[in-house]
């Protein structure tokens, strides 16, 4: 499976594989999580996991303003509440919409010692380690988004003009990258 520094997008058959566990926490996967948190704070994102970067193990990062931290071996203990928000993917860029998440979750994991940990976590990072984990399962935000809330933002936040919301089906949505990812892979050949 080839590695990379570099966000891999929707239509990359890896992002709908399953991984899976890690077995040891080795100096390999912890240079996988590395590579990770590189990509992740470049893109500006909350979160990521190991196939987003090619890596088909079970190792997720997030970063929600506190700090990135890597979870090896994520797994939803407990889930409680359920609350609609907003979400995106790096894979997906510039796609939004609305998905119900559980409001609070404990999920259990080890860390990069391979120690276990228990992280009790609700609203965003709830929503995060849901997003990170559901990818880990090869289950991607638009597999469960409300499909009426779908849209684009446009235009550049930099820019003095605000971003555009501009509404659009899932079909039409998964269709660009997927034109994307075919001249991509043509232009590699
Ligand atoms: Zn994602």
């Amino acid at each position: 499976m080839s590695e990379t520094n570099q966000i891999i997008r929707y239509g990359d058959p890896v992002l709908r594989r399953k991984a899976q566990p890690v077995k040891k926490v080795t100096p390999q996967v912890r240079d996988v999580a590395e590579r990770m948190m590189d990509c992740l704070e470049r893109a500006g994102g909350l979160g990521l996991a190991a196939p987003q970067v090619g890596c088909g193990l079970r190792l997720i990062i997030y970063d929600v303003g506190e700090g990135p931290v890597a979870v090896v071996n994520p797994r939803i203990q407990q889930s409680t509440g359920l609350v609609e928000a907003v979400e995106g993917c790096l894979s997906l860029p510039r796609l939004y919409g609305d998905v119900q998440r559980a409001e609070q979750v404990v999920v259990k994991a080890t860390d990069l010692r391979g120690h276990p940990i228990t992280i009790e976590a609700q609203d965003l990072l709830a929503r995060v380690l849901q997003h990170e984990i559901d990818h880990l399962e090869g289950v991607l935000f638009v597999d469960r988004v409300n499909p009426a809330t779908l849209h684009w933002l446009v235009g550049d936040a930099a820019q003095e003009d605000p971003q555009q919301r501009v509404q659009t089906t899932l079909e039409d949505a998964l269709k660009v990258f997927e034109a994307r990812q075919a001249s991509h892979t043509a232009a590699e050949e």
